[in-house]
């Protein structure tokens, strides 16, 4: 028997590890790599995070690991370094932090890597071929050709997008002219354990763009420049992190470029993070673009599972040079990393806001930039309140682009007070005839609405009866293409009732969504092509870039759509932006409402005019003179974020403070309460204010009941200490049989 002891991460809500024995007959071990392991009476896959000499458990308790499932480490340091740092300030458990980093596939025990076959050709082949075989079948011919020209052979994914070439294979297979052999496993650039920095090989050769196929990039302004200056003079390597404040069109994406193209040249690897897939498909393509043929992975939600273990292997054996993605691709394999990019920074949907381990991908992008040792850059037209207040404690090196590239200029922005104009359908006289003059004018018209569906209420004319969903305190929004009404929130879905279950009257509709104000301007506005873009119109890329194509080919002239349209895009002949309702986060209760209503202000504003015509920009609301709308004109988003932080910082709210909400949901809605009384009870004496439970604003919500406890401190080294005492006995209450309950570390919303 051995004296190594390997300490395990398992998928299980278990806040632990577990030992095992290496049999003596298999290799060595190493940190990340994957085993098969006794649990109970299963077989479970799990990561060895550690190598020890010492057990809690007597050796003779300790069973045996099953089988080693690679032979090299799926984890290299640095990555399990990141994972073990995110479980710590989580406060989650390892196995399950893992778990959510990797492809699910992978959790199953899927090959780290994938079998590569290769087709060549052989001698006979090649007397075939120069003696013009075979003369009929001018396919196969092809194929022969194609891989003449290839002496080390062509790999069936370099086929893969040939039509019917398998076919063609077999027949040449069967007369001895093609040979099909598997590949060598690649040199595999993460075996090293010494670390982040070691051991890949490929690194130190560095990747030219090949110019032949490469776009002509743009001669940086002198913003640009200036930016790109102040980054390289402090180095290509180091931890720095840098806010890239830039207008909407300064031409943040072109620094991002530039400075990737100065990591790729050095041998090291690119990881950008984009919010969400509804921004992808352009900046995807932008970089494709810029670096034809250095291989590039795209990591989204979108992906099915066996495109992202596809994505993910590509990235962990090193071939992937730029690494493009989402939210969880911050926890990408990638060997030499050397830049990471955080593009929207301010943006809700790098933070996981559902399940059990709910992190925020910038900041871990952060953590991950000072633990490798490397520059980090977020961008953002409207930097996060967070972000800003990091450059106002040195924390993070201010960049600026004040000006728009390309000579664009700022757009004008307009207030439309809708109790003095004649409303219809939601559209005010001023909106609808500015409208029309764009229009006239050949430019293009954004409408923003943040609701989707036909209407949010379906009511009686007589009772006063209104739709409810029968699982959320809500109600339920009206669909009128489909005929149905459906809940948001937990995704119940009806038939439209013609008249009222309660009376037997007429029902109306009350209010306005997209496809309300899709049909009214198509009224109005007839023979103009409209396209709607939201989350019921686009839930798949493909869908995505139909939109936006109908959009850039000229054929749609306005576009009407929710957040989705403010992401991102870059539509040069829109010359007007309509925002129809602004008023919806004006008295919210959420401490951060203000901020999100200004960012979209600002990045919808931002979709006009960036071309060569100025453009407008109106926001219809009945509150004209609220102070953030006020400021939002005049002072523009700086005047708006400073105010705000000065708000935040009297009433000591983040970033003035640390937050985290232990949330919980049950059957009833005092089990959810009554659980988290019992927890505050339970709360260890510490230098932190408990503020609940409280019920959420909307507390029911698919069937069960959602209420949280909030925890704050200034300090957030004691908001850790406490939270390292108090989690593992909040787990021990025996009220926690009767809720579904996580902790939000950072929380982004408060309900
Ligand atoms: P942002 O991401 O900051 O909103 P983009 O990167 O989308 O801005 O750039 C806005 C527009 O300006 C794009 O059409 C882009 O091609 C163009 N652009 C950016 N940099 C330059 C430059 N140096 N010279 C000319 N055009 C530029
Ligand atoms: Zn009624
Ligand atoms: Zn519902």
């Amino acid at each position: 028997m051995t004296d190594e002891i390997l300490r395990v991460a398992l998928d299980t809500p278990l806040r632990r590890t577990f030992d095992y024995l290496r049999d003596e007959n298999s290799p060595a071990a190493v940190a990340g790599q994957r085993v098969r392991v006794p649990f109970g009476r299963r077989e479970k896959i799990g990561f060895i995070v550690s190598i020890e000499t010492h057990s809690e458990l007597e050796k003779s308790k300790l069973k045996q690991i099953s089988s080693y499932i690679d032979d090299q480490p799926t984890l290299d340091a640095s990555l399990l370094c990141l994972l073990r740092w995110a479980a710590d300030y989580y406060h989650h458990p390892l196995g399950e932090v893992i778990a959510t980093a990797l492809p699910k596939l992978l959790r199953e025990g899927a090959a780290l890597q994938e079998r590569q076959f290769v087709w060549t050709l052989t001698p006979a082949g090649r007397t075939a071929l120069d003696a013009g075989e075979p003369k009929r079948a001018r396919q196969q011919r092809a194929l022969l050709e194609r891989l003449a020209a290839h002496e080390a052979g062509v790999s069936e994914s370099e086929l893969a997008d040939w039509p019917r070439w398998r076919e063609h294979a077999r027949s040449l297979r069967e007369r001895d002219w093609v040979l099909r052999q598997e590949r060598e496993a690649r040199n595999h650039p993460q075996a090293s354990m010494t670390g982040p920095s070691c051991g890949d090989p490929q690194g130190s050769r560095g990747d030219e763009p090949s110019a032949a196929n490469r776009a002509p990039p743009p001669a940086p302004t002198p913003d640009q420049q200036a930016a790109l200056d102040t980054v390289i003079a402090s180095g290509d390597t180091g931890y720095r992190a840098w806010l890239l404040q830039g207008i909407t069109g300064s031409g943040k994406t072109e620094v991002y470029l530039r400075l990737t193209e100065r990591q790729l040249q050095a041998g090291r690897r690119v990881l950008i993070l984009v919010p969400e897939i509804g921004l992808t498909p352009q900046l995807v393509g932008r970089f494709a673009k810029r670096f034809a043929g250095i291989p590039l992975a795209v990591l989204h939600s979108g992906l099915t599972d066996t495109q992202r273990l596809e994505a993910w292997r590509r990235t962990h054996d090193g071939s992937a040079r730029l690494v493009l993605g989402t939210r969880s691709a911050v926890f990408a394999p990638i060997p030499d990393l050397g830049l990471i990019v955080v593009d929207e920074e301010h943006d809700a949907s790098f933070k996981q806001q559902e399940g059990g381990f709910r992190y925020s991908a910038r900041d871990l992008a952060l953590v991950r930039a000072q633990q490798l040792d490397i520059p980090i850059v977020l961008g953002s037209a409207t930097p996060s309140l967070e972000s800003l207040h990091n450059v106002t404690l040195g924390r993070y090196q201010p960049l600026s682009l004040p000006r728009r590239a390309a000579n664009a200029q700022p757009p004008t922005l307009r207030l439309i007070d809708l109790r003095a104009e004649h409303v219809h359908a939601g559209l005010s006289t001023t909106a609808a005839t500015t409208i029309e003059k764009h229009l006239v004018d050949q430019g293009q018209v954004l409408v923003y609405i943040n609701r989707r569906g036909y209407a949010p209420t379906l009511a009686c004319t007589a009772c006063g009866w209104v739709a409810p969903c029968l699982s959320c305190d809500a109600r339920l929004t009206v669909y009128r293409q489909a005929s149905r009404l459906r809940c948001h929130h937990c995704g119940a879905d009806r038939e439209l009732p013609r008249q009222c279950p309660q009376c037997g009257y007429a029902v109306k509709t009350v209010g306005q969504g997209t496809e309300r104000i899709e049909e009214s301007l198509a009224e109005t506005f007839v023979g103009v092509g409209i396209a709607r873009l939201d989350r019921d119109v686009v839930r798949r890329q493909d869908e995505l870039e139909a939109v936006v194509s109908r959009i850039t080919s000229g054929e749609a002239r306005i576009l009407v759509g929710t957040q989705m349209i403010a992401k991102g895009h870059d539509f040069p002949d829109v010359t007007l932006v309509v925002v129809l309702n602004a008023d919806q986060g004006l008295f919210s209760t959420d401490f951060r409402a203000a901020e999100r209503l200004a960012q979209t202000i600002v990045q919808v504003a931002g979709r006009a005019g960036r071309g060569d015509r100025r453009g407008e920009v109106l926001i219809q609301t009945e509150y004209p003179d609220h102070p953030l709308l006020r400021g939002l004109l005049e002072g523009g988003y700086e005047a708006f974020a400073s105010a705000a932080l000065a708000e935040r910082e009297s009433a000591a709210w983040p970033p003035f403070a640390r937050l985290a909400a232990l949330r919980a949901s049950a059957l009833q809605a005092d089990w959810a309460t009554d659980f988290l009384a019992a927890a505050r009870r339970a709360a260890p004496k510490a230098n932190v204010r408990l503020l609940g439970p409280a019920p959420a604003a909307m507390a029911k919500r698919a069937g069960r009941f959602h209420a949280q406890l909030l925890v704050e401190s200034a300090d957030r080294a004691a908001l850790h200490r406490f939270l390292d005492r108090w989690v593992p006995a909040v787990e021990a209450l025996p009220e926690v049989r009767r809720v579904r309950w996580a902790l939000d570390v950072d929380p982004l919303e408060l309900f």
